[in-house]
Order: C-alpha cells, then sequence, then structure tokens
C-alpha cells in the first residue's frame, strides 16, 4: 500500500491503494476509466496535498495532476497566461514577477498547484485569484467532455467556487488561463505592506514572502495545511453582540452599505484567528497536534500525529468557538476518511 505522507503538507501517516501520476488528459482518462466502474475503489484528485488531511487510510486511487506548460501573449492593455493545472503555484507566480507579468504579488508563498487556485479561490494580503482568472478548462470526469468555465462560471466567493458545490467531485481542472491588467492599482492596504514605501510589484512580492515566512510554518518543517478554518462572516447583530462584550474584536466589513439605513444588512467577517486565541487554544497541544503559537488559525503535525488526533483538535476548538461566541467554524481544509471526504 504506498504512502500519503509526502503527498500532504500535514504529513499524516496515511496509505492508499494506488496513487496514479499524469501529465496530460488522454492518461487521466485511460486511468480514471480502466477504475471508475470498480466500486469499491474511491477516485481523489491531488495537486500539491496543501489543503487536503487524509485523517485515515483511502480506500482508492489518488490521482496526482502533473498537467504542465505556460504560454503567454499580451496585447495593449492586458497579458493572457494560459497555465497548465500541475504548475507549481509559487514558482508560477515568481516566474512570473520575473517577467514583469505584475499582478500576484499579493498571492506569493501560497503552497500548491495552480490547478487548485480557482477551486477555493486563494486569497491572501487584499488579493483573490478570482480577479485575475479569465477562464478555467476542465474535463468531465464521467463523459471526458471538454467544458470551458468563464469566470462567471465559477460562481467564486470567499474561499468557494462552484466547483466546491454543483461540480465538486465531477470536473478534473486541466489549465487556468489568466488575464491581467498592464495598469492597475497596487494593493497595499493589508497590515505591514502599507508601511511600504513608494511600493512596487517586486517590493510587495518581496515583503508578502518576508511575513509570510515569519507568520506561517513552513510545511517543509513542521506539516500544516495553511488556514484549517474558515474566517467566519456573520451579521451585523452577531457582531454587535461580540463587541458589547469584547473592546477590540477585529473584523471587516465584506458587504453591504455603509449608509446608516443600510447598516444592519452588512455581512461582517471575524478573523478565525481572534476567536480561537480568544478561546484559549492559541499555542495549545493536543497529544501530537498544536494550534500554531504565532497563528492560531494554523493546525501543525508536531510529529506522529494521527488523523484522530487532529480531528478531536478541530473538533474542541469548534466546540469552544461555538459555546463562547456562538458561532460556528467551518474548516477550509479538505479532511478524508477512508471512503472520501469527510466533514466533522
Ligand atoms: C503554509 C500554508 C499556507 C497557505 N496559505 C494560504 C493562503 O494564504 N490563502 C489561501 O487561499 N490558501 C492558503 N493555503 C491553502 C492551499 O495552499 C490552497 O488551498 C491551495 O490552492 C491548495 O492547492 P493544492 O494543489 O495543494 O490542493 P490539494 O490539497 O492538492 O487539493 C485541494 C482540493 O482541490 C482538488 N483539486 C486539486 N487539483 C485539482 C484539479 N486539477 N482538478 C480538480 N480538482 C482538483 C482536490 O481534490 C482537493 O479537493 C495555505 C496552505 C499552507 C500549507
Amino acid at each position: 500500500m504506498p504512502s500519503l505522507q509526502s503527498y500532504s503538507t500535514f504529513g499524516l501517516s496515511a496509505s492508499c491503494d494506488s496513487i496514479e501520476l499524469f501529465t496530460d488528459v488522454s492518461s487521466f482518462l485511460s486511468i480514471y476509466n480502466s477504475i471508475k466502474n470498480r466500486t469499491d475503489n474511491a477516485i481523489y484528485i491531488l495537486g500539491g496535498g496543501s489543503n487536503s488531511i487524509f485523517t485515515n487510510d483511502f480506500d482508492g486511487t489518488v490521482l496526482v495532476n502533473e498537467i504542465k506548460g505556460i504560454s503567454h501573449f499580451d496585447t495593449e492593455s492586458h497579458h493572457f497566461l494560459r497555465v497548465g493545472a500541475g504548475e507549481n503555484w509559487h514558482d508560477f507566480v515568481t516566474l512570473c514577477m520575473n517577467e514583469k507579468w505584475y499582478g500576484f504579488e499579493n498571492l506569493a508563498l501560497i503552497p500548491g498547484s495552480v490547478g487548485a487556485c480557482p477551486i477555493q479561490n486563494i486569497g491572501a494580503y487584499g488579493v483573490e485569484v478570482n480577479t485575475l482568472i479569465e477562464k478555467v478548462e476542465c474535463v468531465f470526469l464521467k463523459t471526458g467532455e471538454q467544458v470551458v468555465l468563464s469566470n462567471e462560471d465559477c460562481q467564486f466567493g470567499y474561499r468557494d467556487s462552484v466547483i466546491k458545490h454543483e461540480l465538486a467531485n465531477k470536473v478534473l481542472i486541466t489549465h487556468v488561463n489568466f488575464k491581467l491588467p498592464k495598469h492597475y492599482e497596487l494593493e497595499t492596504s493589508y497590515g505591514e505592506l502599507a508601511a511600504l514605501s513608494e511600493p512596487t510589484p517586486e517590493k510587495i512580492y518581496s515583503k508578502v514572502i518576508e511575513i509570510r515566512k515569519s507568520k506561517l510554518p513552513d510545511p517543509a518543517e513542521l506539516g500544516n495545511a495553511g488556514s484549517f478554518f474558515k474566517n467566519p462572516v456573520v451579521s451585523q447583530a452577531v457582531y454587535q453582540g461580540i463587541a458589547q462584550e469584547y473592546d477590540s474584536v477585529p473584523h471587516f466589513v465584506v458587504s453591504g452599505s455603509t449608509e446608516l439605513s443600510s447598516i444592519e444588512n452588512e455581512q461582517i467577517k471575524i478573523p478565525a484567528a481572534w476567536l480561537i486565541d480568544q478561546a484559549g487554544f492559541k499555542g495549545k497541544t493536543l497529544n501530537k497536534v498544536r494550534c500554531h503559537p504565532t497563528q492560531p488559525l494554523v493546525l501543525t503535525n508536531l510529529g506522529g500525529a494521527t488523523g484522530s488526533d487532529v480531528i478531536t483538535m478541530a473538533k474542541d476548538i469548534i466546540a469552544s468557538v461555538h459555546e463562547k461566541f456562538g458561532i460556528q467554524l467551518e474548516p477550509e481544509v479538505r479532511l478524508l476518511g477512508n471512503k472520501g471526504l469527510i466533514s466533522l
């Protein structure tokens, strides 16, 4: 039974029936078609494994996307890029910086593959990738039919897209197409980026890398899957209830208007890290899983953690935050049991 440990950045010990690497659509379809009718065999498509945690042995085949290739052309106003889903995200961002195809600088050093970026609409430091995606090329697993999803078709939201819902487990993403405006405003409103003097894409890229390295554990040294939970978005009423008790609740208005009459309709994002910290979990260790001391949104594998350690810790956090604030945290990571995705 091949080991999945090195295929997931969380690095739990787990195995599966087989691991198959594919480099193009036809090799994917021939592997897929040879196993799809075996009802005893689940299938999971994997990129870099930085958002997938195998909490148990997986009774099935893991198909690892290695479709490569980057092509580029430009017009007077835009750069256009077509990128193989198996390209490494950060290497791609670095290449774009070197070529002066700007726009991705805030999204530097996010682990994983290009193919996974639209699925949860990756975002960091004030930029979400949906603002740069033109279209996503996919193949329907069952029929092999190729389909192109426009940006609108993708129904992007906060860490969300149609590929997490109607199209979940139905398509393979083969290529992502980006459209980068040559003239745009740099995003420097986020924390330490605001302190940059005369910001340039290069300065933002370097600063983002520096901040991420100082705050987030490197998965190569300490197993983790980045943010374990999504930041909850709550109503103005829920936020006000919390703000009455806690003076300094960090929060961001994510929708609604600032007109007085509409304030009650606003949606407020509260950082899950703050909620988890307030619930007393920052730096807390349970068996071999730790809530990271400098970023409590990240759970880490101290070495030898088991799937049940992870699930127990995650459930404890969810229950404590719910008890204290009445807010239900939702995982951002994909948790897998022996038959496929599981929920907490
Ligand atoms: C240290 C660290 C920091 C992180 N920081 C951020 C951050 O700042 N912002 C952010 O948004 N995320 C962040 N993440 C999460 C992660 O990097 C992203 O979710 C990334 O896009 C996952 O890519 P992946 O290829 O590793 O996904 P995987 O874990 O391999 O797959 C994720 C999901 O996508 C599916 N999938 C993958 N590829 C395909 C494909 N080609 N076709 C169809 N389905 C596919 C898988 O089945 C799975 O359900 C971080 C993770 C880590 C470890």
